[in-house]
């Protein structure tokens, strides 16, 4: 039995595309997804293999760039994204790098929101200058800063909503806008809300970006990514993939496909727990200030709520008594992993200032507003009671400083 992606399910839900489309079954006996663990494809005869490397007629010839369990995941993202089609990479910083590689000149300029992925930060400002690609890094909330940062050269924005660990929030149709009139690209890493709260395609942008690594997978178990867009800007993307290689894995795509089955409930579960905790942080006596974009008194809740559905997994809380406040609550804790990753359906904390952006120098740490009390939660599918008992171990080591 094959699926007919062309009809049925053009018209189903997300939660159901999540989970029946993308890859063709074999045989009415096979309900599972198959991992096709071979590095290339047999040819039915000699003008066939000329057919299929020519691209005359679709099929598969090699992994580098043809491979069936990787296909399944890209077109399960694409109808999640409701993009026109998706190219999975190595990790989401391949997926950057393809994206740029593929759609920048020398000359060319970027205008980049600042408080960006350290490694986004790094691939802008060390790489591509070696290149000749100039970038300019603006603020992520102040669409007229962008405006007045914009050149003729001019060719790719590129942004992250909501920001990494503030949840600073930025309007993506308003950008959306400017790019049109710049006739450049609008890039929006995805990576936090994932399409299941935030699908910035229909918002306007141009290209949706993702370390699948994060809650794509949901389980912190493999690396990836993906870019989805219209087919024109996505077809020289693969064209490239095919010659420089950042491809996915047959095994990391089977992963990734399991994990989208599950992604609507977890990014509901996230956000559920996140908001129960950053509420509670709030009303704690040493907590100073509570970075969520699900409370009412975030500066991005309006908009937060207007173009998400929900608020996702991550916050962040300033700490009274500086570093050293922070380092005792953060190692009091037991349940909590403390590792830089996120998007695991275990929670994970960790200390900003000294790890994710501890290579920014002082002056732009605080420009960034990672001050030395801040601490990162992103939220797991933990019951929520068993947080806030980690979180008061937390307090009581801290509150000691
Ligand atoms: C982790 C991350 C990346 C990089 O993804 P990798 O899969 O680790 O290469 C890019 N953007 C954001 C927002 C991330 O959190």
């Amino acid at each position: 039995m094959t699926q007919d992606n062309g009809t049925w399910l053009d018209q189903a839900g997300p939660r159901t595309r999540a989970v029946r489309s993308g890859i063709k079954r074999l045989s009415a006996l096979e309900h599972g997804e198959p991992i096709f663990t071979s590095s290339s494809f047999l040819f039915e005869s000699a003008s066939d293999a000329a057919a299929k490397f020519s691209g005359d007629e679709v099929g598969n010839v090699y992994s580098r760039y043809t491979n069936p369990t990787v296909r399944g995941f890209e077109q399960r993202l694409a109808a999640l994204e409701e993009g026109e089609c998706a190219v999975a990479t190595a990790s989401g910083m391949s997926a950057i790098l393809a994206l740029c590689m593929t759609h920048l000149r020398a000359g060319d300029h970027v205008l980049c929101s600042r408080d960006v992925f350290g490694a986004t930060v790094s691939l802008f400002d060390n790489t591509l200058r070696n290149f000749g690609v100039d970038v300019t890094f603006v603020s992520l909330t102040q669409a007229h800063a962008w405006s007045v940062a914009a050149t003729s050269k001019t060719r790719l924005l590129f942004l992250e909503t909501p920001s990494n660990p503030l949840n600073a929030i930025a309007d993506i149709a308003e950008l959306a806008t400017l790019s049109r009139e710049l006739g450049a690209i609008l890039a929006v890493d995805n990576c936090f809300c994932t399409p299941a709260l935030q699908q910035p395609l229909a918002l306007g942008a141009d290209i949706v970006t993702h370390s699948a690594t994060k809650y794509l997978d949901g389980q912190g178990r493999v690396l990836g990514g993906a870019l989805v867009g219209r087919e024109e800007l996505i077809a020289p993307v693969v064209a490239f993939n095919r010659s420089c290689g950042p491809t996915m894995s047959a095994f990391n795509a089977w992963v990734m496909l399991k994990g989208l089955e599950t992604l609507d409930l977890r990014m509901r579960a996230h956000s559920d727990n996140a908001q129960v905790l950053a509420a509670w942080l709030q009303e704690q006596p040493l907590v100073q200030r509570v970075h969520y974009c699900g409370l009412a008194d975030h500066t991005g809740h309006e908009l937060a709520s207007r173009q998400q559905r929900r608020y996702g997994g991550v916050l962040a809380f300033e700490l009274a008594g500086g570093r050293e406040a922070a380092w005792q609550f953060i190692d009091a804790t037991v349940l909590m992993s403390l590792t830089a990753n996120l998007g695991d359906a275990k929670t994970t904390i960790v200390h900003p200032a000294t790890t994710t952006h501890g290579r920014l120098s002082e002056q732009q740490r605080e420009e960034a507003g990672i001050n030395e009390s801040l601490i990162r939660i992103a939220v797991g599918l933990e019951d929520v009671e068993d947080l806030q008992a980690d979180c008061e171990r937390g307090f009581a080591a801290a509150h000691s400083v």
